[in-house]
């Protein structure tokens, strides 16, 4: 059992890895601002409404509750938004970053683990994306990431600050029983947009049908968000027992286009997906697949759920207990 702080733990993913810790019988705190996250998706343990730039809220939270170590979710993830925002982004990414890592010094904690992106690695000449492709965001938001990972390269010589940056492909599904689901707000994302265009009748806009794929739709490496969790989970059990400083890829290893994720969800919900082919959207890398090895090879990784059908079933089942389904 270890005692683990959770910044941004009232968000999807946070949430998720809150709820999965606890099942694994360590002792969890949350800090949230609730700026984007959802008091109600707080899965258990004590909870803090704090936003990162507070430093001396958080040294006083981490001193208190005597913590292994810290999860840190807390961030802001709309990739178009940061492109009309970005001091937003970096104030708050980088910013909010540096003052939680500041407050866990003072408060001498030093085991972390962070959330990072594919997007640090922008479009990628090749797939599958190993750990040492160069950075190269096309983003702020992706731009905030890499500088954290960046920092934290430092902080490790410096001030013996051992993390694991998780770099996340494209997170969905969820927990079956947890209750927990993706509700974002704004949603952008294709899996609950597609679900919901079934529930609604409105037809979802595919974000171009002229890439260089064999159905001519982006592809994308599709990760069940409890599988993601438990990535956090082996990583802060890796730091506490003395690993070191790493970064690691977060996907399947599989690609599937925007196409094959509607027909997924056609077969699981049995209803027709209403689409229409829309421009390509902006700064979208035509594939994006990760190559996990790493990930599976040093922390053991290895995801319950491979098929996208099977990754949709769990996101159908949350999104249809969310809201009532119309008649087919
Ligand atoms: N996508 C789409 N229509 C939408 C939302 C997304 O065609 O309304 C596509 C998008 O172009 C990308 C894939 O679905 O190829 C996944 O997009 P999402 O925003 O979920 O994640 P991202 O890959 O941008 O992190």
């Amino acid at each position: 059992m270890a005692r683990i702080l959770v910044t941004g733990g009232a968000g999807y993913i946070g949430s998720n890895t809150v709820y999965l810790l606890r099942r694994h019988g360590h002792e969890v705190t949350v800090v949230d601002d609730l700026s984007r996250g959802h008091e109600h998706n707080i899965a258990g343990g004590s909870f803090h409404r704090l936003n990162l730039a507070d430093t001396g809220g958080l040294e006083r939270v981490l001193r208190e509750g005597r913590f292994d170590g810290v999860i840190h979710f807390a961030a802001y993830i709309a990739v178009g938004e940061s492109t009309q925002k970005p001091e937003l982004y970096f104030a708050n990414n980088v910013g909010g970053s540096i003052s939680l890592f500041t407050a866990m010094q003072r408060a001498g904690v030093s085991k972390l683990v962070f959330s990072s992106t594919a997007a640090v690695y922008g479009t990628p000449e090749r797939v599958p994306i190993t750990e040492d492709f160069p950075f190269a965001p096309v983003s702020p938001y992706g731009e905030s990431k890499v500088m954290v990972e960046r920092i934290l390269g430092w902080l490790d010589l410096y001030r013996g600050l051992r993390s694991v940056s998780l770099r996340y492909f494209n997170a969905c599904g969820a927990v079956p029983g947890s209750g927990l689901g993706e509700e974002h707000d704004p949603e952008t994302h294709l899996i609950p947009l597609v679900l919901r265009a079934i529930k609604t009748g409105k037809p979802i806009t595919v974000f171009g049908d002229d890439y260089e794929t064999h159905d001519g739709t982006c592809i994308r490496d599709y990760i069940h968000v409890g599988d993601l969790a438990e990535a956090h989970i082996l990583a802060i059990e890796a730091l506490l027992k003395g690993a070191p400083t790493d970064q690691f890829n977060c996907g399947t290893g599989r690609g599937r286009t925007v196409m094959e994720v509607i027909r997924a969800a056609e077969e699981v919900t049995g209803r027709k997906v209403p689409y229409v082919v829309g421009e390509r959207r902006a700064g979208d890398p035509p594939v994006l697949v990760a190559n996990s090895d790493k990930l599976r090879q040093r922390l053991g990784w290895k995801p319950q759920y491979c098929e996208i059908s099977e990754i949709a079933a769990t996101a159908w089942e949350f999104e249809r207990a969310r809201e009532p389904v119309p008649a087919a």
